[in-house]
């Protein structure tokens, strides 16, 4: 995985592109939360659920469809009443994206196993072909040695930058964009 702060971070990035000024803030802190959940399946660990099983770590969780679902349960559930500036399906686009940011990526760590994109018609885990991030430890005890420092630097400059240059661009086009007064 990539850190769970990351994914969050990742998901706040993609908001800025959906954002509208009356937008309420809990979206964007549900749509956070729902990139982090894929890595509850590190849980199964504990139960003997083996990395390379359909539950395992990058597992179904992390799958396209996982999204699809998890994205449209949090949409009627947390959301029935309008968001001002959100039509259904764009609050669900951006809670789809946000998740299946997550798995993306996943698949551009430089270790474990690959990503189930496509679970549960087909197991088969992927990586993209271009995989910058070093891959997270799995537990925070070892996050605080020298290979969780390397985590953390390579994750500041692939996914911190870019969610925090998505943000700044919104906010830049927004301003242009506003009628002057
Ligand atoms: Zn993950």
């Amino acid at each position: 995985m990539a850190s769970v702060f990351s994914h969050a971070v990742a998901a706040l990035g993609i908001g800025a592109c959906f954002y509208r000024p009356r937008t309420p803030k809990r979206v964007w802190v549900i749509g956070a939360l729902c990139a982090v959940i894929p890595d509850l399946d590190v849980i199964g660990f504990g139960f003997g659920v083996h990395y390379g099983d359909f539950w395992g770590h990058r597992g179904f969780t992390h799958s396209l469809l996982f999204a699809a679902l998890l994205a449209s349960v949090v949409a009627l559930l947390a959301f029935r009443q309008a968001v001002p500036g959100f039509s259904g399906f764009s609050l669900w686009t951006y809670f789809f994206l946000a998740i299946a940011s997550h798995g993306l990526l996943d698949a551009m760590t430089d270790g474990g196993l690959g990503v189930a994109f496509f679970s549960p018609c087909n197991n088969t885990r992927y990586f993209l072909p271009w995989r910058p991030i070093r891959v997270s430890p799995i537990g925070v005890s070892r996050f605080f040695t020298h290979r969780g420092l390397e985590v953390v630097k390579s994750e500041l400059f692939w996914i911190w930058l870019p969610a925090a240059l998505l943000v700044a661009s919104g906010w830049l086009i927004r301003r242009r964009s506003a009628p002057s007064a």
